[in-house]
C-alpha cells in the first residue's frame, strides 16, 4: 500500500513536470527567437536610415559590426545590391561571396520589402535566422541590407531549459517522497490498523479500538469499531446462551451424549460419564472410550440409519447398572448426527423387582398357613377323630390362624408406614415407658424361658415419634431378643443421650446372626433361619418395620453380633 502510494506520487509528479516542460520548452524557444526577430529589425532599421555611399560600404559594415559585437550582439551584416550581389559583410570578404538572390530571404524581400528565414549557414556553418530589407537610397539605388545572427544561443537556453526541468522532477521526486510518506502516515497507518484489528477479529480475538483522525479514514475507524462492539455483544450473549445451555444440559440427572455422522464426540455431559464410566479427556470418538460407550455408538449408528427414536435398556457389568437410553436423530437428516439421553433406571428397576419379590412372598406366606388350615379341617371332616386328636388339629389351626393374623398386622403397618407420609404434630413419647409396656407384654414368654429382662432406661429419656409406632419398635426388637436367645439368657435395654444423639442398645446373649446376613436381615421377609423363624411365629417382618420406624423419624438402626455371643441392635434418634 505504501509502495503503491510512493508510486503513484512519484509518477503523477514526474508526468506532471515532463508534460510542463514538453510545452514551456517550445514556447521558451518562441520568445527567444521573437527576442532575435525583433534586434534583427532594429539593425535593419538602423542601418536601412543610414544610407552609406557604396564607398565606404566595407568599412561602415565591418564598424558597425563591431559596434554591435561590443553591445554583445553578435549580429552579421551583409549588404546587397538589386541582383543579388554582396556588396559588404561583417562577417567574410564581399568578393569571395557567391549571388545571393537566390537566398530566400532575399528573394523575399526583392519581392516583398522584408524577408526572413532559417537554416544552416554555407559561411559560417552554423544555425542561423537571417532577415533582409529592401532599402531606396537617396542616390536612387535599391539595396537589401541582411542582418543574421546564429540561433547557436537557443541550443544553450534549451539546455539550461532541461537541466532545469532534471532538477526539478529530481526536487519533485523528493518532494512525492516525503509527502508520500506523510500521506502514507494519514492513510496507510489507520488502514494496517484496521487490517490487524479486522484480522484479530476473524480470529476469535476481541481487537482494540482502531483509532483515526476526524476525516473518512476516522469515519471507517468508527463504524469498525461499532461493528466490532457490536459483534462482541453478539458474541457474548451466543457465549451466555451456550453456558446457560450446558449448565442446564450438566445439571441434568440424566447424561447426555451427541455424535455427529462421522461418530466425533460433539457433547458428553458429566453425567453421562458417570453413568458409562471413564473415557479419556483427549477421546473424539466413542470408540476411543470404554466398551460401554460402544454399545451407546452402535445404538446411535443404528439411529442415524434407520432414522426414528429409540429407547433401548442397557445392563452395565460389572457395575450392576442398568441404564436406559432414548437416542433421536438431531435433525432430519441423517448428517446432522445423533443424540442420546441417559437414564439411570437402576433403583427402578430394583425396585420393581423387589415389589414383584414382595408379592410372591406375600402370597407364598399366606398361602402356607391357609394350606395348613384347609388340611386340618379336610382331615377334621374327612371321619371320626378321638377328642385328643381333634383337639390338637383344633390347636394347630388357631396357630395357623394368629400367624396369618399376625402376618397381615406386619403387612398393614409396614404398609402404613410406608405410604403414611409425614406424621402432623409428632408428640414427644417417655422411652422407659414404652419399654415397660413391651417388656411387660413379654415377660410370660421370658419367664417361660429363664430369660432376665435388664433394663437401663433414664426416666427423662422421650423420643419424638408416635407412642403407637415407637412401641412397635421396642416390641420387635426386644421380641427378637427374647426369641433367639438362649434358655436361662439376659435381653438388656439401655438408653442415653450420646453428643445430642440419642442412642438404645437392644442387646441379648442369644444365638447371633452370621455376618453375611447382617446386611439383609432388615429385608422384607429375609430370615437367617426360615424353619426356626417360622417355628417361633416370626414373620419375616420385624426387622423392616423397625428400619422403616427408625426412619420415619429421622433415625436408623444397626445391628453387631457375635456367633453364640450376642447381638446387639443400635437404634438412633436425634435429641428432640
Ligand atoms: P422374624 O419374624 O423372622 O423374626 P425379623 O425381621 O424380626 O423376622 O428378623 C429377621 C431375621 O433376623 C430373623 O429371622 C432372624 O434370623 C434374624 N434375627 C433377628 N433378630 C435376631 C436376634 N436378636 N438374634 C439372632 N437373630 C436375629
Amino acid at each position: 500500500m505504501r509502495k503503491r502510494f510512493f508510486r503513484a506520487a512519484t509518477v503523477s509528479i514526474v508526468a506532471g513536470l515532463l508534460i510542463a516542460f514538453l510545452f514551456a520548452v517550445p514556447l521558451m524557444q518562441q520568445v527567444y527567437t521573437d527576442e532575435i526577430r525583433e534586434r534583427l529589425a532594429a539593425v535593419l532599421a538602423l542601418a536601412g536610415e543610414m544610407d552609406i555611399p557604396d564607398g565606404d560600404l566595407s568599412d561602415t559594415v565591418a564598424r558597425l559590426s563591431g559596434r554591435l559585437a561590443e553591445e554583445d550582439t553578435s549580429v552579421r551584416l551583409t549588404v546587397l545590391d538589386e541582383q543579388g550581389f554582396v556588396l559588404a559583410d561583417s562577417a567574410a570578404d564581399a568578393a569571395d561571396m557567391e549571388n545571393h538572390a537566390a537566398r530566400p530571404e532575399i528573394r523575399e524581400a526583392m519581392a516583398s520589402g522584408t524577408g526572413e528565414d532559417v537554416r544552416q549557414s554555407a559561411t559560417t556553418g552554423d544555425r542561423q535566422m537571417y532577415m533582409a530589407r529592401r532599402v531606396s537610397g537617396k542616390d536612387g539605388g535599391t539595396r537589401i541590407y541582411r542582418a543574421s545572427v546564429s540561433l547557436g544561443g537557443t541550443n544553450q537556453v534549451q539546455g539550461t531549459l532541461w537541466l532545469c526541468g532534471g532538477v526539478g522532477i529530481f526536487m519533485g521526486l523528493v518532494i512525492a517522497l516525503i509527502s508520500a510518506h506523510y500521506a502514507a502516515g494519514r492513510v496507510v497507518e489507520p488502514l494496517q490498523s484496521l487490517t490487524g484489528a479486522a484480522r484479530a477479529m476473524a480470529e476469535g480475538a476481541t481487537p482494540a479500538k482502531v483509532e483515526g483522525a476526524p476525516d473518512e479514514m476516522g469515519e471507517l475507524a468508527g463504524a469498525f469499531n461499532t461493528m466490532a462492539d457490536r459483534l462482541a455483544a453478539a458474541h457474548a450473549e451466543l457465549e451466555q446462551a451456550n453456558d446457560r445451555l450446558a449448565g442446564i444440559l450438566q445439571g441434568m440427572d440424566d447424561g447426555v451424549l451427541a455424535v455427529d455422522a462421522g461418530g466425533r464426540i460433539l457433547l458428553m455431559t458429566h453425567r453421562a460419564r458417570d453413568l458409562l464410566g471413564d473415557c479419556p479427556a483427549t477421546a473424539r470418538r466413542l470408540d476411543e472410550c470404554g466398551v460401554h460407550y460402544l454399545a451407546v455408538g452402535d445404538i446411535l449408528k443404528r439411529v442415524m440409519r434407520e432414522g426414528g427414536p429409540v429407547r433401548e435398556t442397557l445392563s452395565l457389568t460389572p457395575e450392576e447398572r442398568t441404564v436406559q437410553v432414548y437416542a433421536a436423530r438431531v435433525s432430519e437428516e441423517p448428517a446432522g448426527g445423533a443424540l442420546a439421553v441417559l437414564s439411570d433406571v437402576t433403583r427402578l428397576r430394583k425396585l420393581e423387582q423387589m415389589r414383584s419379590d414382595f408379592v410372591a412372598n406375600v402370597t407364598h406366606e399366606l398361602k402356607t398357613p391357609l394350606t395348613s388350615i384347609r388340611g386340618y379341617i379336610e382331615l377334621l371332616k374327612s371321619g371320626e377323630r378321638d377328642p385328643e386328636t381333634a383337639r390338637s388339629f383344633y390347636e394347630i389351626i388357631e396357630i395357623e390362624a394368629e400367624r396369618l393374623q399376625k402376618l397381615t398386622d406386619d403387612l398393614l403397618q409396614l404398609s402404613e408406614i410406608e405410604n403414611g407420609g409425614a406424621e402432623p404434630d409428632v408428640p414427644l413419647t417417655s422411652l422407659s415407658e414404652t419399654v415397660e409396656r413391651a417388656a411387660e407384654s413379654l415377660r410370660p414368654e421370658a419367664d417361660a424361658r429363664g430369660i432376665r429382662l435388664h433394663i437401663f432406661v433414664p426416666p427423662e429419656l422421650r423420643v419424638r415419634a408416635h407412642p403407637r409406632r415407637l412401641y412397635q419398635l421396642m416390641k420387635n426388637l426386644m421380641e427378637n431378643g427374647v426369641k433367639y436367645n438362649r434358655e436361662g439368657g439376659i435381653l438388656n435395654i439401655s438408653a442415653a443421650a450420646e453428643r445430642g444423639v440419642l442412642v438404645i442398645r437392644v442387646h441379648d446373649t442369644g444365638i447371633g446372626i452370621p455376618p453375611e446376613h447382617r446386611d439383609r436381615i432388615f429385608e422384607r421377609f429375609y430370615r437367617v433361619d426360615k424353619g426356626r423363624s417360622r417355628e417361633l411365629g416370626g414373620t419375616g417382618l420385624g426387622l423392616s418395620i423397625v428400619k422403616h420406624i427408625a426412619g420415619l423419624y429421622g433415625g436408623d438402626v444397626s445391628v453387631a453380633s457375635e456367633m453364640g455371643v450376642g447381638t446387639t441392635f443400635t437404634v438412633r434418634f436425634p435429641m428432640p
